[in-house]
């Protein structure tokens, strides 16, 4: 059921899922078991505007506005988890600080290139071996002026899009005293001298949304490729981290809807004591479920979209959405296996897939148990 989409949203959310459904979605089981992504389909979602989601149309993006980016990224779960993370992830952190923060050269020269399909894709790092939740806190990759350039040195972990990026921002430490204004966002294009990208890390799911840690050996890059300020590196990120906590719930919504329909469609054909298993209560009453959690965490998502495109607050909003969608994705898509019987812990399944995928989304982009700390804060408050 849609919420009240105005027509242009409309006709978008039926664009991108007739495109999800013809090059997305029957990849899916492909790039799972080859741990291929499927840049065929993402190069081929450049032209509908899937990979310059908020970036303005001056630069060569889409520019829809946050509703319609949450429901590209909804579509795109609802496909393929991996395809989504990627395209979540290049939209969310690696294009909108970009577009938000970046000087007009810097967005001249990355955006267009990004978002048309030609070139590859962009990332954005702030994780390390030691460090996750924790950014303030943990995070030791330096980055020093030094003449005209930035000089950085640090390792860093889980990059969502490394090998397969144009750019990643690396979020570094400018300020060896600590504190909230001891961190800046900088632009390490990935053929720099010195930037290591490692082999991708093998995951329990999303095979096909490479990940991987990265060093940084005296790296140096011009002082230009900071994006915003100095010292606001802190506040830039979690800004941008509100953003992709709406994208990480539309991926867990989207694989909720797969899920549900998987099973549906199961539970109409199976049969067990003479009768369609549907039949049985018990099994009904996961459906039923589903679909009611289905459509709260959408509500949730398109509120905390919805006031971002207000220009209104929406952190609590955000976390509060992403904490119900991903914790309620995990669930519709184990009892979407149950209802699949032995049949859903077989690959020839998709739901096995799904639940698989459907782990990370508690995790990325701040766990529930942050996701809780943030919400906490606020009704505290
Ligand atoms: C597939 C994948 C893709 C990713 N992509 C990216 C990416 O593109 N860019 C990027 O920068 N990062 C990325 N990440 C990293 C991800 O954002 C972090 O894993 C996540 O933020 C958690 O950090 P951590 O793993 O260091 O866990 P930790 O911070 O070490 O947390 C460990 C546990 O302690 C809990 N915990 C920590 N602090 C508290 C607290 N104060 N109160 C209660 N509990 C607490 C956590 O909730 C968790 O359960 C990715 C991770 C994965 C797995």
């Amino acid at each position: 059921m849609d919420f009240d989409l105005n027509e242009e949203q409309r006709m978008w959310k039926k664009t991108v899922h007739e495109f999800v459904a013809a090059e997305v979605q029957p990849k899916a089981r492909e790039v799972d078991e080859t741990d291929q992504f499927n840049w065929e389909a993402v190069r081929k979602g450049g032209a509908i505007g899937l990979l310059g989601l908020s970036i303005p149309e001056e630069y060569g993006g889409a520019g829809v506005d946050s509703i319609s980016t949450m429901i590209a990224i909804e579509e795109l779960g609802w496909g393929c988890g991996s395809t989504a993370l990627a395209l979540a992830a290049h939209n969310g952190l690696g294009t909108a600080p970009l577009v938000k923060y970046g000087s007009e050269e810097l967005k001249k020269k990355w955006l267009p290139l990004v978002s048309s399909g030609k070139g590859k894709l962009a990332a954005l790092v702030m994780t390390e071996p030691g460090a996750g939740s924790d950014i303030q806190g943990g995070i030791t990759c330096r980055a020093e002026k030094v003449g005209n350039d930035w000089v950085l040195n640090g390792a860093k972990m889980w990059c969502t899009n490394a090998s397969i990026a144009e750019y990643i921002i690396v979020v570094s430490r400018t300020d060896r005293g600590g504190g909230s204004r001891s961190l800046s966002m900088i632009l390490v294009p990935t053929d720099t001298p010195g930037l290591h990208i490692a082999p991708p890390e093998k995951k329990m799911g999303l095979h096909g949304s490479p990940t991987h840690a990265v060093t940084l050996e005296n790296v140096h890059v011009p002082l230009g490729n900071l994006v915003g300020e100095e010292g606001r590196g802190l506040h830039q990120t979690l800004a941008t981290l509100d953003g992709g906590r709406i994208s990480i719930g539309a991926i867990s919504l989207g694989l909720a809807e797969a899920a549900l329909e998987a099973a549906l469609a199961y539970a109409k054909e199976r049969k067990a004591f003479g009768q369609a298993i549907a039949n049985f209560q018990a099994l009904q009453w996961k459906l039923a479920d589903a679909a009611t959690e289905i459509e709260l965490a959408r509500s949730m998502l398109y509120k905390a979209a919805w006031l971002k495109d207000q220009n209104r607050p929406y952190t609590t909003e955000a976390a509060m959405a992403k904490l119900f969608a991903s914790e309620m994705a995990e669930r519709v898509c184990y009892n979407a296996i149950q209802i699949h019987g032995g049949y859903g812990y077989s690959r020839e399944y998709p739901v096995e897939r799904m639940y698989r995928d459907a782990r990370l989304m508690t995790i990325g982009e701040g766990t529930s148990e942050v996701q809780r700390l943030v919400i906490a804060r606020a009704t505290l408050r």
